[in-house]
């Protein structure tokens, strides 16, 4: 479909990636960018019906997305997400961080070290490569326009999770070092980074950790004695993404009902 972007009727639309668009917190974050007037590469990696059901839902409202397959692990498969997106909706705006993975809860002396490169690599490497890549991009002092880095963390960063996934925790906690120290890096050159630290949110992520039940069992430790829902993390991402929040930089805001 062709974008309206190109169209002498349209004002170009401000260009926002999110990876791991196609489900859960992802999803969520597309759906409501593209309801806020943006337009969306939705990132995925294996679930390409899942992806085009995000970009479907996101036309039949009348908004504007596409869905890019990218490994963010993978440097030229990034460059080449970006440079799809540009392609599509002219200079890029914004990017969200999202794409993560968990595996089954163990104690750390458990672990195999692929597992832990594996979850190193998705949830820091990808963030770190499209971090940069965002960057490079969005610098004024490149000739970009700007714009706004949001980081999806994890309350995990703060607990540790203990005797689940401690790899898992410590990624997540070096996402919240690399939201700190990139968005002072880049303050002056007109880019905003920000993070959210979501708390249990009712997506599929906790199944791929072996424990669909986990919301579920832990709901009496959340002081507000439910699970978060994906859209409820997706409104604190637009609104760290837009210019609702010009001045905040280098945040971590807590998404987790209390807990
Ligand atoms: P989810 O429902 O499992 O969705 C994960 C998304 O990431 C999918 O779109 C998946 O695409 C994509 N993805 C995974 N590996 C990728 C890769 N290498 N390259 C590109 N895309 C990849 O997860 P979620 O619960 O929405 O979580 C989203 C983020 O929130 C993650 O960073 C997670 O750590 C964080 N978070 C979640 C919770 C929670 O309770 N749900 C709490 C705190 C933080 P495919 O399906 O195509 O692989």
């Amino acid at each position: 479909m062709q974008s309206p972007s190109n169209s002498a009727h349209h004002p170009p639309l401000r260009a926002v990636i999110v990876t791991g668009g196609s489900r859960g917190i992802g999803a969520a974050t597309a759906n409501l960018l593209a309801r806020n007037g943006y337009g969306v590469c939705v990132n995925f990696r294996d679930d390409v019906e899942a992806a085009e059901r995000v970009v479907a839902r996101i036309e039949s409202t009348g908004g504007c997305a596409f869905a890019y397959r990218a490994d963010v692990t993978d440097e030229d498969q990034v460059r080449a997400l970006f440079n799809a997106c540009e392609r599509r909706f002219g200079a890029l705006a914004g990017l969200v961080n999202n794409a993560g993975i968990l595996d089954r809860q163990m104690p750390l002396a458990e672990m195999t070290v692929a597992r832990m490169r594996r979850i190193v690599e998705t949830n820091l490497l990808g963030a770190l490569i499209c971090a940069r890549e965002a960057v490079l991009r969005m610098q004024r002092s490149r000739g970009g326009q700007g714009g706004a880095i949001v980081n999806v963390s994890s309350m995990a960063a703060r607990y540790g999770a203990p005797f689940e996934y401690i790899d898992y925790a410590a990624s997540k906690g070096a996402i919240d070092t690399l939201t700190v120290g990139l968005a002072r890096e880049v303050a002056a050159d007109g880019i905003r980074v920000n993070a959210v630290r979501p708390g249990l949110i009712e997506t599929e992520i906790h199944a791929s950790g072996a424990d669909p039940g986990r919301i579920a069992r832990l709901r009496t430790t959340i002081p507000m004695q439910r699970g978060g829902l994906p859209d409820e993390v997706a409104a604190a991402i637009v609104w760290l993404l837009s210019d609702a929040s010009p001045y905040t930089t280098g945040a971590l805001l807590d998404v987790a009902g209390g807990r």
